[in-house]
């Protein structure tokens, strides 16, 4: 039985639809940092202490024995009793009824570059209208988010936006997509299918950037209108996914096959923690997994470390590092390797697989030279992976 903590509040499920994007003096600058929530200007916050309960729906994926609630939605497969909550912290058992308090809720609104998701393959230079829900299905001891994914969604400042209106402001904001991002998306799962199904309707994008963690049959449902994700492969060790993040290996390997399955163009990001992740030799099995299952088009981007949350005692991944896991990548198959939260480094650019020349050139989150032209590189012809135009 996986349970996290009983609930506080009385539950009263209630679907009403609640848009608050009204009174933009009366909001003026209550975003917070990025680590936080954070908000675009002109969005009022919700008043979660007096109805607290007003962002429910029923869960899509789970089956109830007695008042028993048995979540279908992720490999943890949380056996809930009445009153109390899966691992997420996002859903709630009420009488044997599982409930998503993880809907219309969201704790972070924003544009980011779509660069920042990573995702340097998929419509480069465009805008990502970005949510987040608070709640996260790992325990990350590293979590640059934690202050949002590791409380329950009652715990943070949020704003109303049920998924018609997130793809209302996406439109008014004139974003080509909507990523589900920052905390865990397969933690408020109802709401990001929802919205995603919405905004595909429109003709907005949907990107995915999460740890990966799911079943196979809600993947699939959703996948169908998910265009691009970035999936964190931890690391190629499961001892380590329990100890360090709080999870399996296994069905984050099975979400990155069943996402090319479903066409989902795909990237891939590995943070490198000194003395947690960065065994070379473990590294190389990633990579020769990856070669294998045909990932080698599919970007890997390293990412460097930062001393955060419960690891502050170890230092920055030495950039050296970083460059050899590059280089073992590339020599295992991998045609687009990236290194990330390193400003300034080569290793943030596209280099052409043939002819070596530079594609893309990026700084941080911003393109400064595009030299592909109709998805080849303009000085070889050769066919440079990914979905560049709409
Ligand atoms: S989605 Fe949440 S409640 Fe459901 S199994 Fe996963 S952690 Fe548990």
């Amino acid at each position: 039985m996986k349970i996290s903590k009983k609930i506080e509040h009385d539950f009263v499920p209630n679907d009403n639809v609640i848009y608050s994007r009204r009174n933009v003096l009366k909001f003026g600058l209550t975003g917070v940092c990025a680590l936080g929530t954070s908000f675009l200007p002109g969005f009022v916050l919700a008043d979660s202490k007096t109805k607290p309960w007003k962002w429910s729906k029923e869960v899509a994926f789970y089956h109830s024995e007695g008042n028993i609630v048995h979540c279908e939605t992720c490999p943890h497969g949380c056996v809930v009793e009445p009153g109390e909550r899966g691992i997420c912290r996002s859903k709630v058992n009420l009488d044997g009824k599982y409930y998503s308090v993880a809907y219309g809720n969201p704790c972070t609104a924003n544009i980011d570059p779509i660069e920042k998701k990573p995702l340097y393959h998929y419509l480069p230079s465009t805008r990502a209208f970005s949510i987040a829900v608070a709640g996260c299905t790992f325990r990350c001891l590293n979590c640059q988010n934690w202050t949002i994914s590791q409380v329950p969604p009652e715990e943070t400042k949020n704003l109303d936006m049920f998924p018609d209106v997130v793809v209302r402001n996406c439109l008014d904001y004139k974003c080509e997509s909507i990523a589900y991002t920052y905390s865990e998306p397969m933690s408020f799962y109802d709401y990001m299918y929802d919205t995603a199904k919405i905004a595909h309707s429109k003709g907005i994008k949907n990107l995915l950037i999460s740890n990966g963690y799911i079943n196979e049959k809600p993947l699939r449902r959703l996948a169908k209108y998910i265009n691009a994700a970035n999936i964190n492969l931890k690391s190629y060790n499961n001892e380590i996914y329990k100890k360090l993040n709080g999870g399996t290996l296994a069905p984050i390997l099975n979400t990155l096959k069943v996402l090319k399955e479903e066409n989902v163009w795909l990237e891939i990001t590995n943070l490198v923690i000194p003395s947690w992740t960065d065994d070379f030799n473990m590294i190389k099995e990633m990579c020769k997994w990856l070669v294998a299952n045909n990932f080698d088009n599919n970007p890997l981007h390293y990412l460097r470390f930062m001393p955060l949350y419960k690891l502050t005692h170890l230092p920055m991944t030495p950039v050296s590092t970083l460059e050899k896991a590059r280089n073992i990548a590339l020599d295992a198959g991998m045609k687009y390797v990236y290194i990330g939260n390193v400003p300034g480094h080569e290793a943030e650019n596209t280099f052409c697989p043939k002819c070596k020349k530079k594609v893309l050139e990026r700084r941080g989150f911003y393109i400064l030279q595009n030299n592909i032209y109709k998805g080849k590189c303009k000085f070889c012809g050769e066919k440079i992976n990914g979905v560049w135009e709409k």
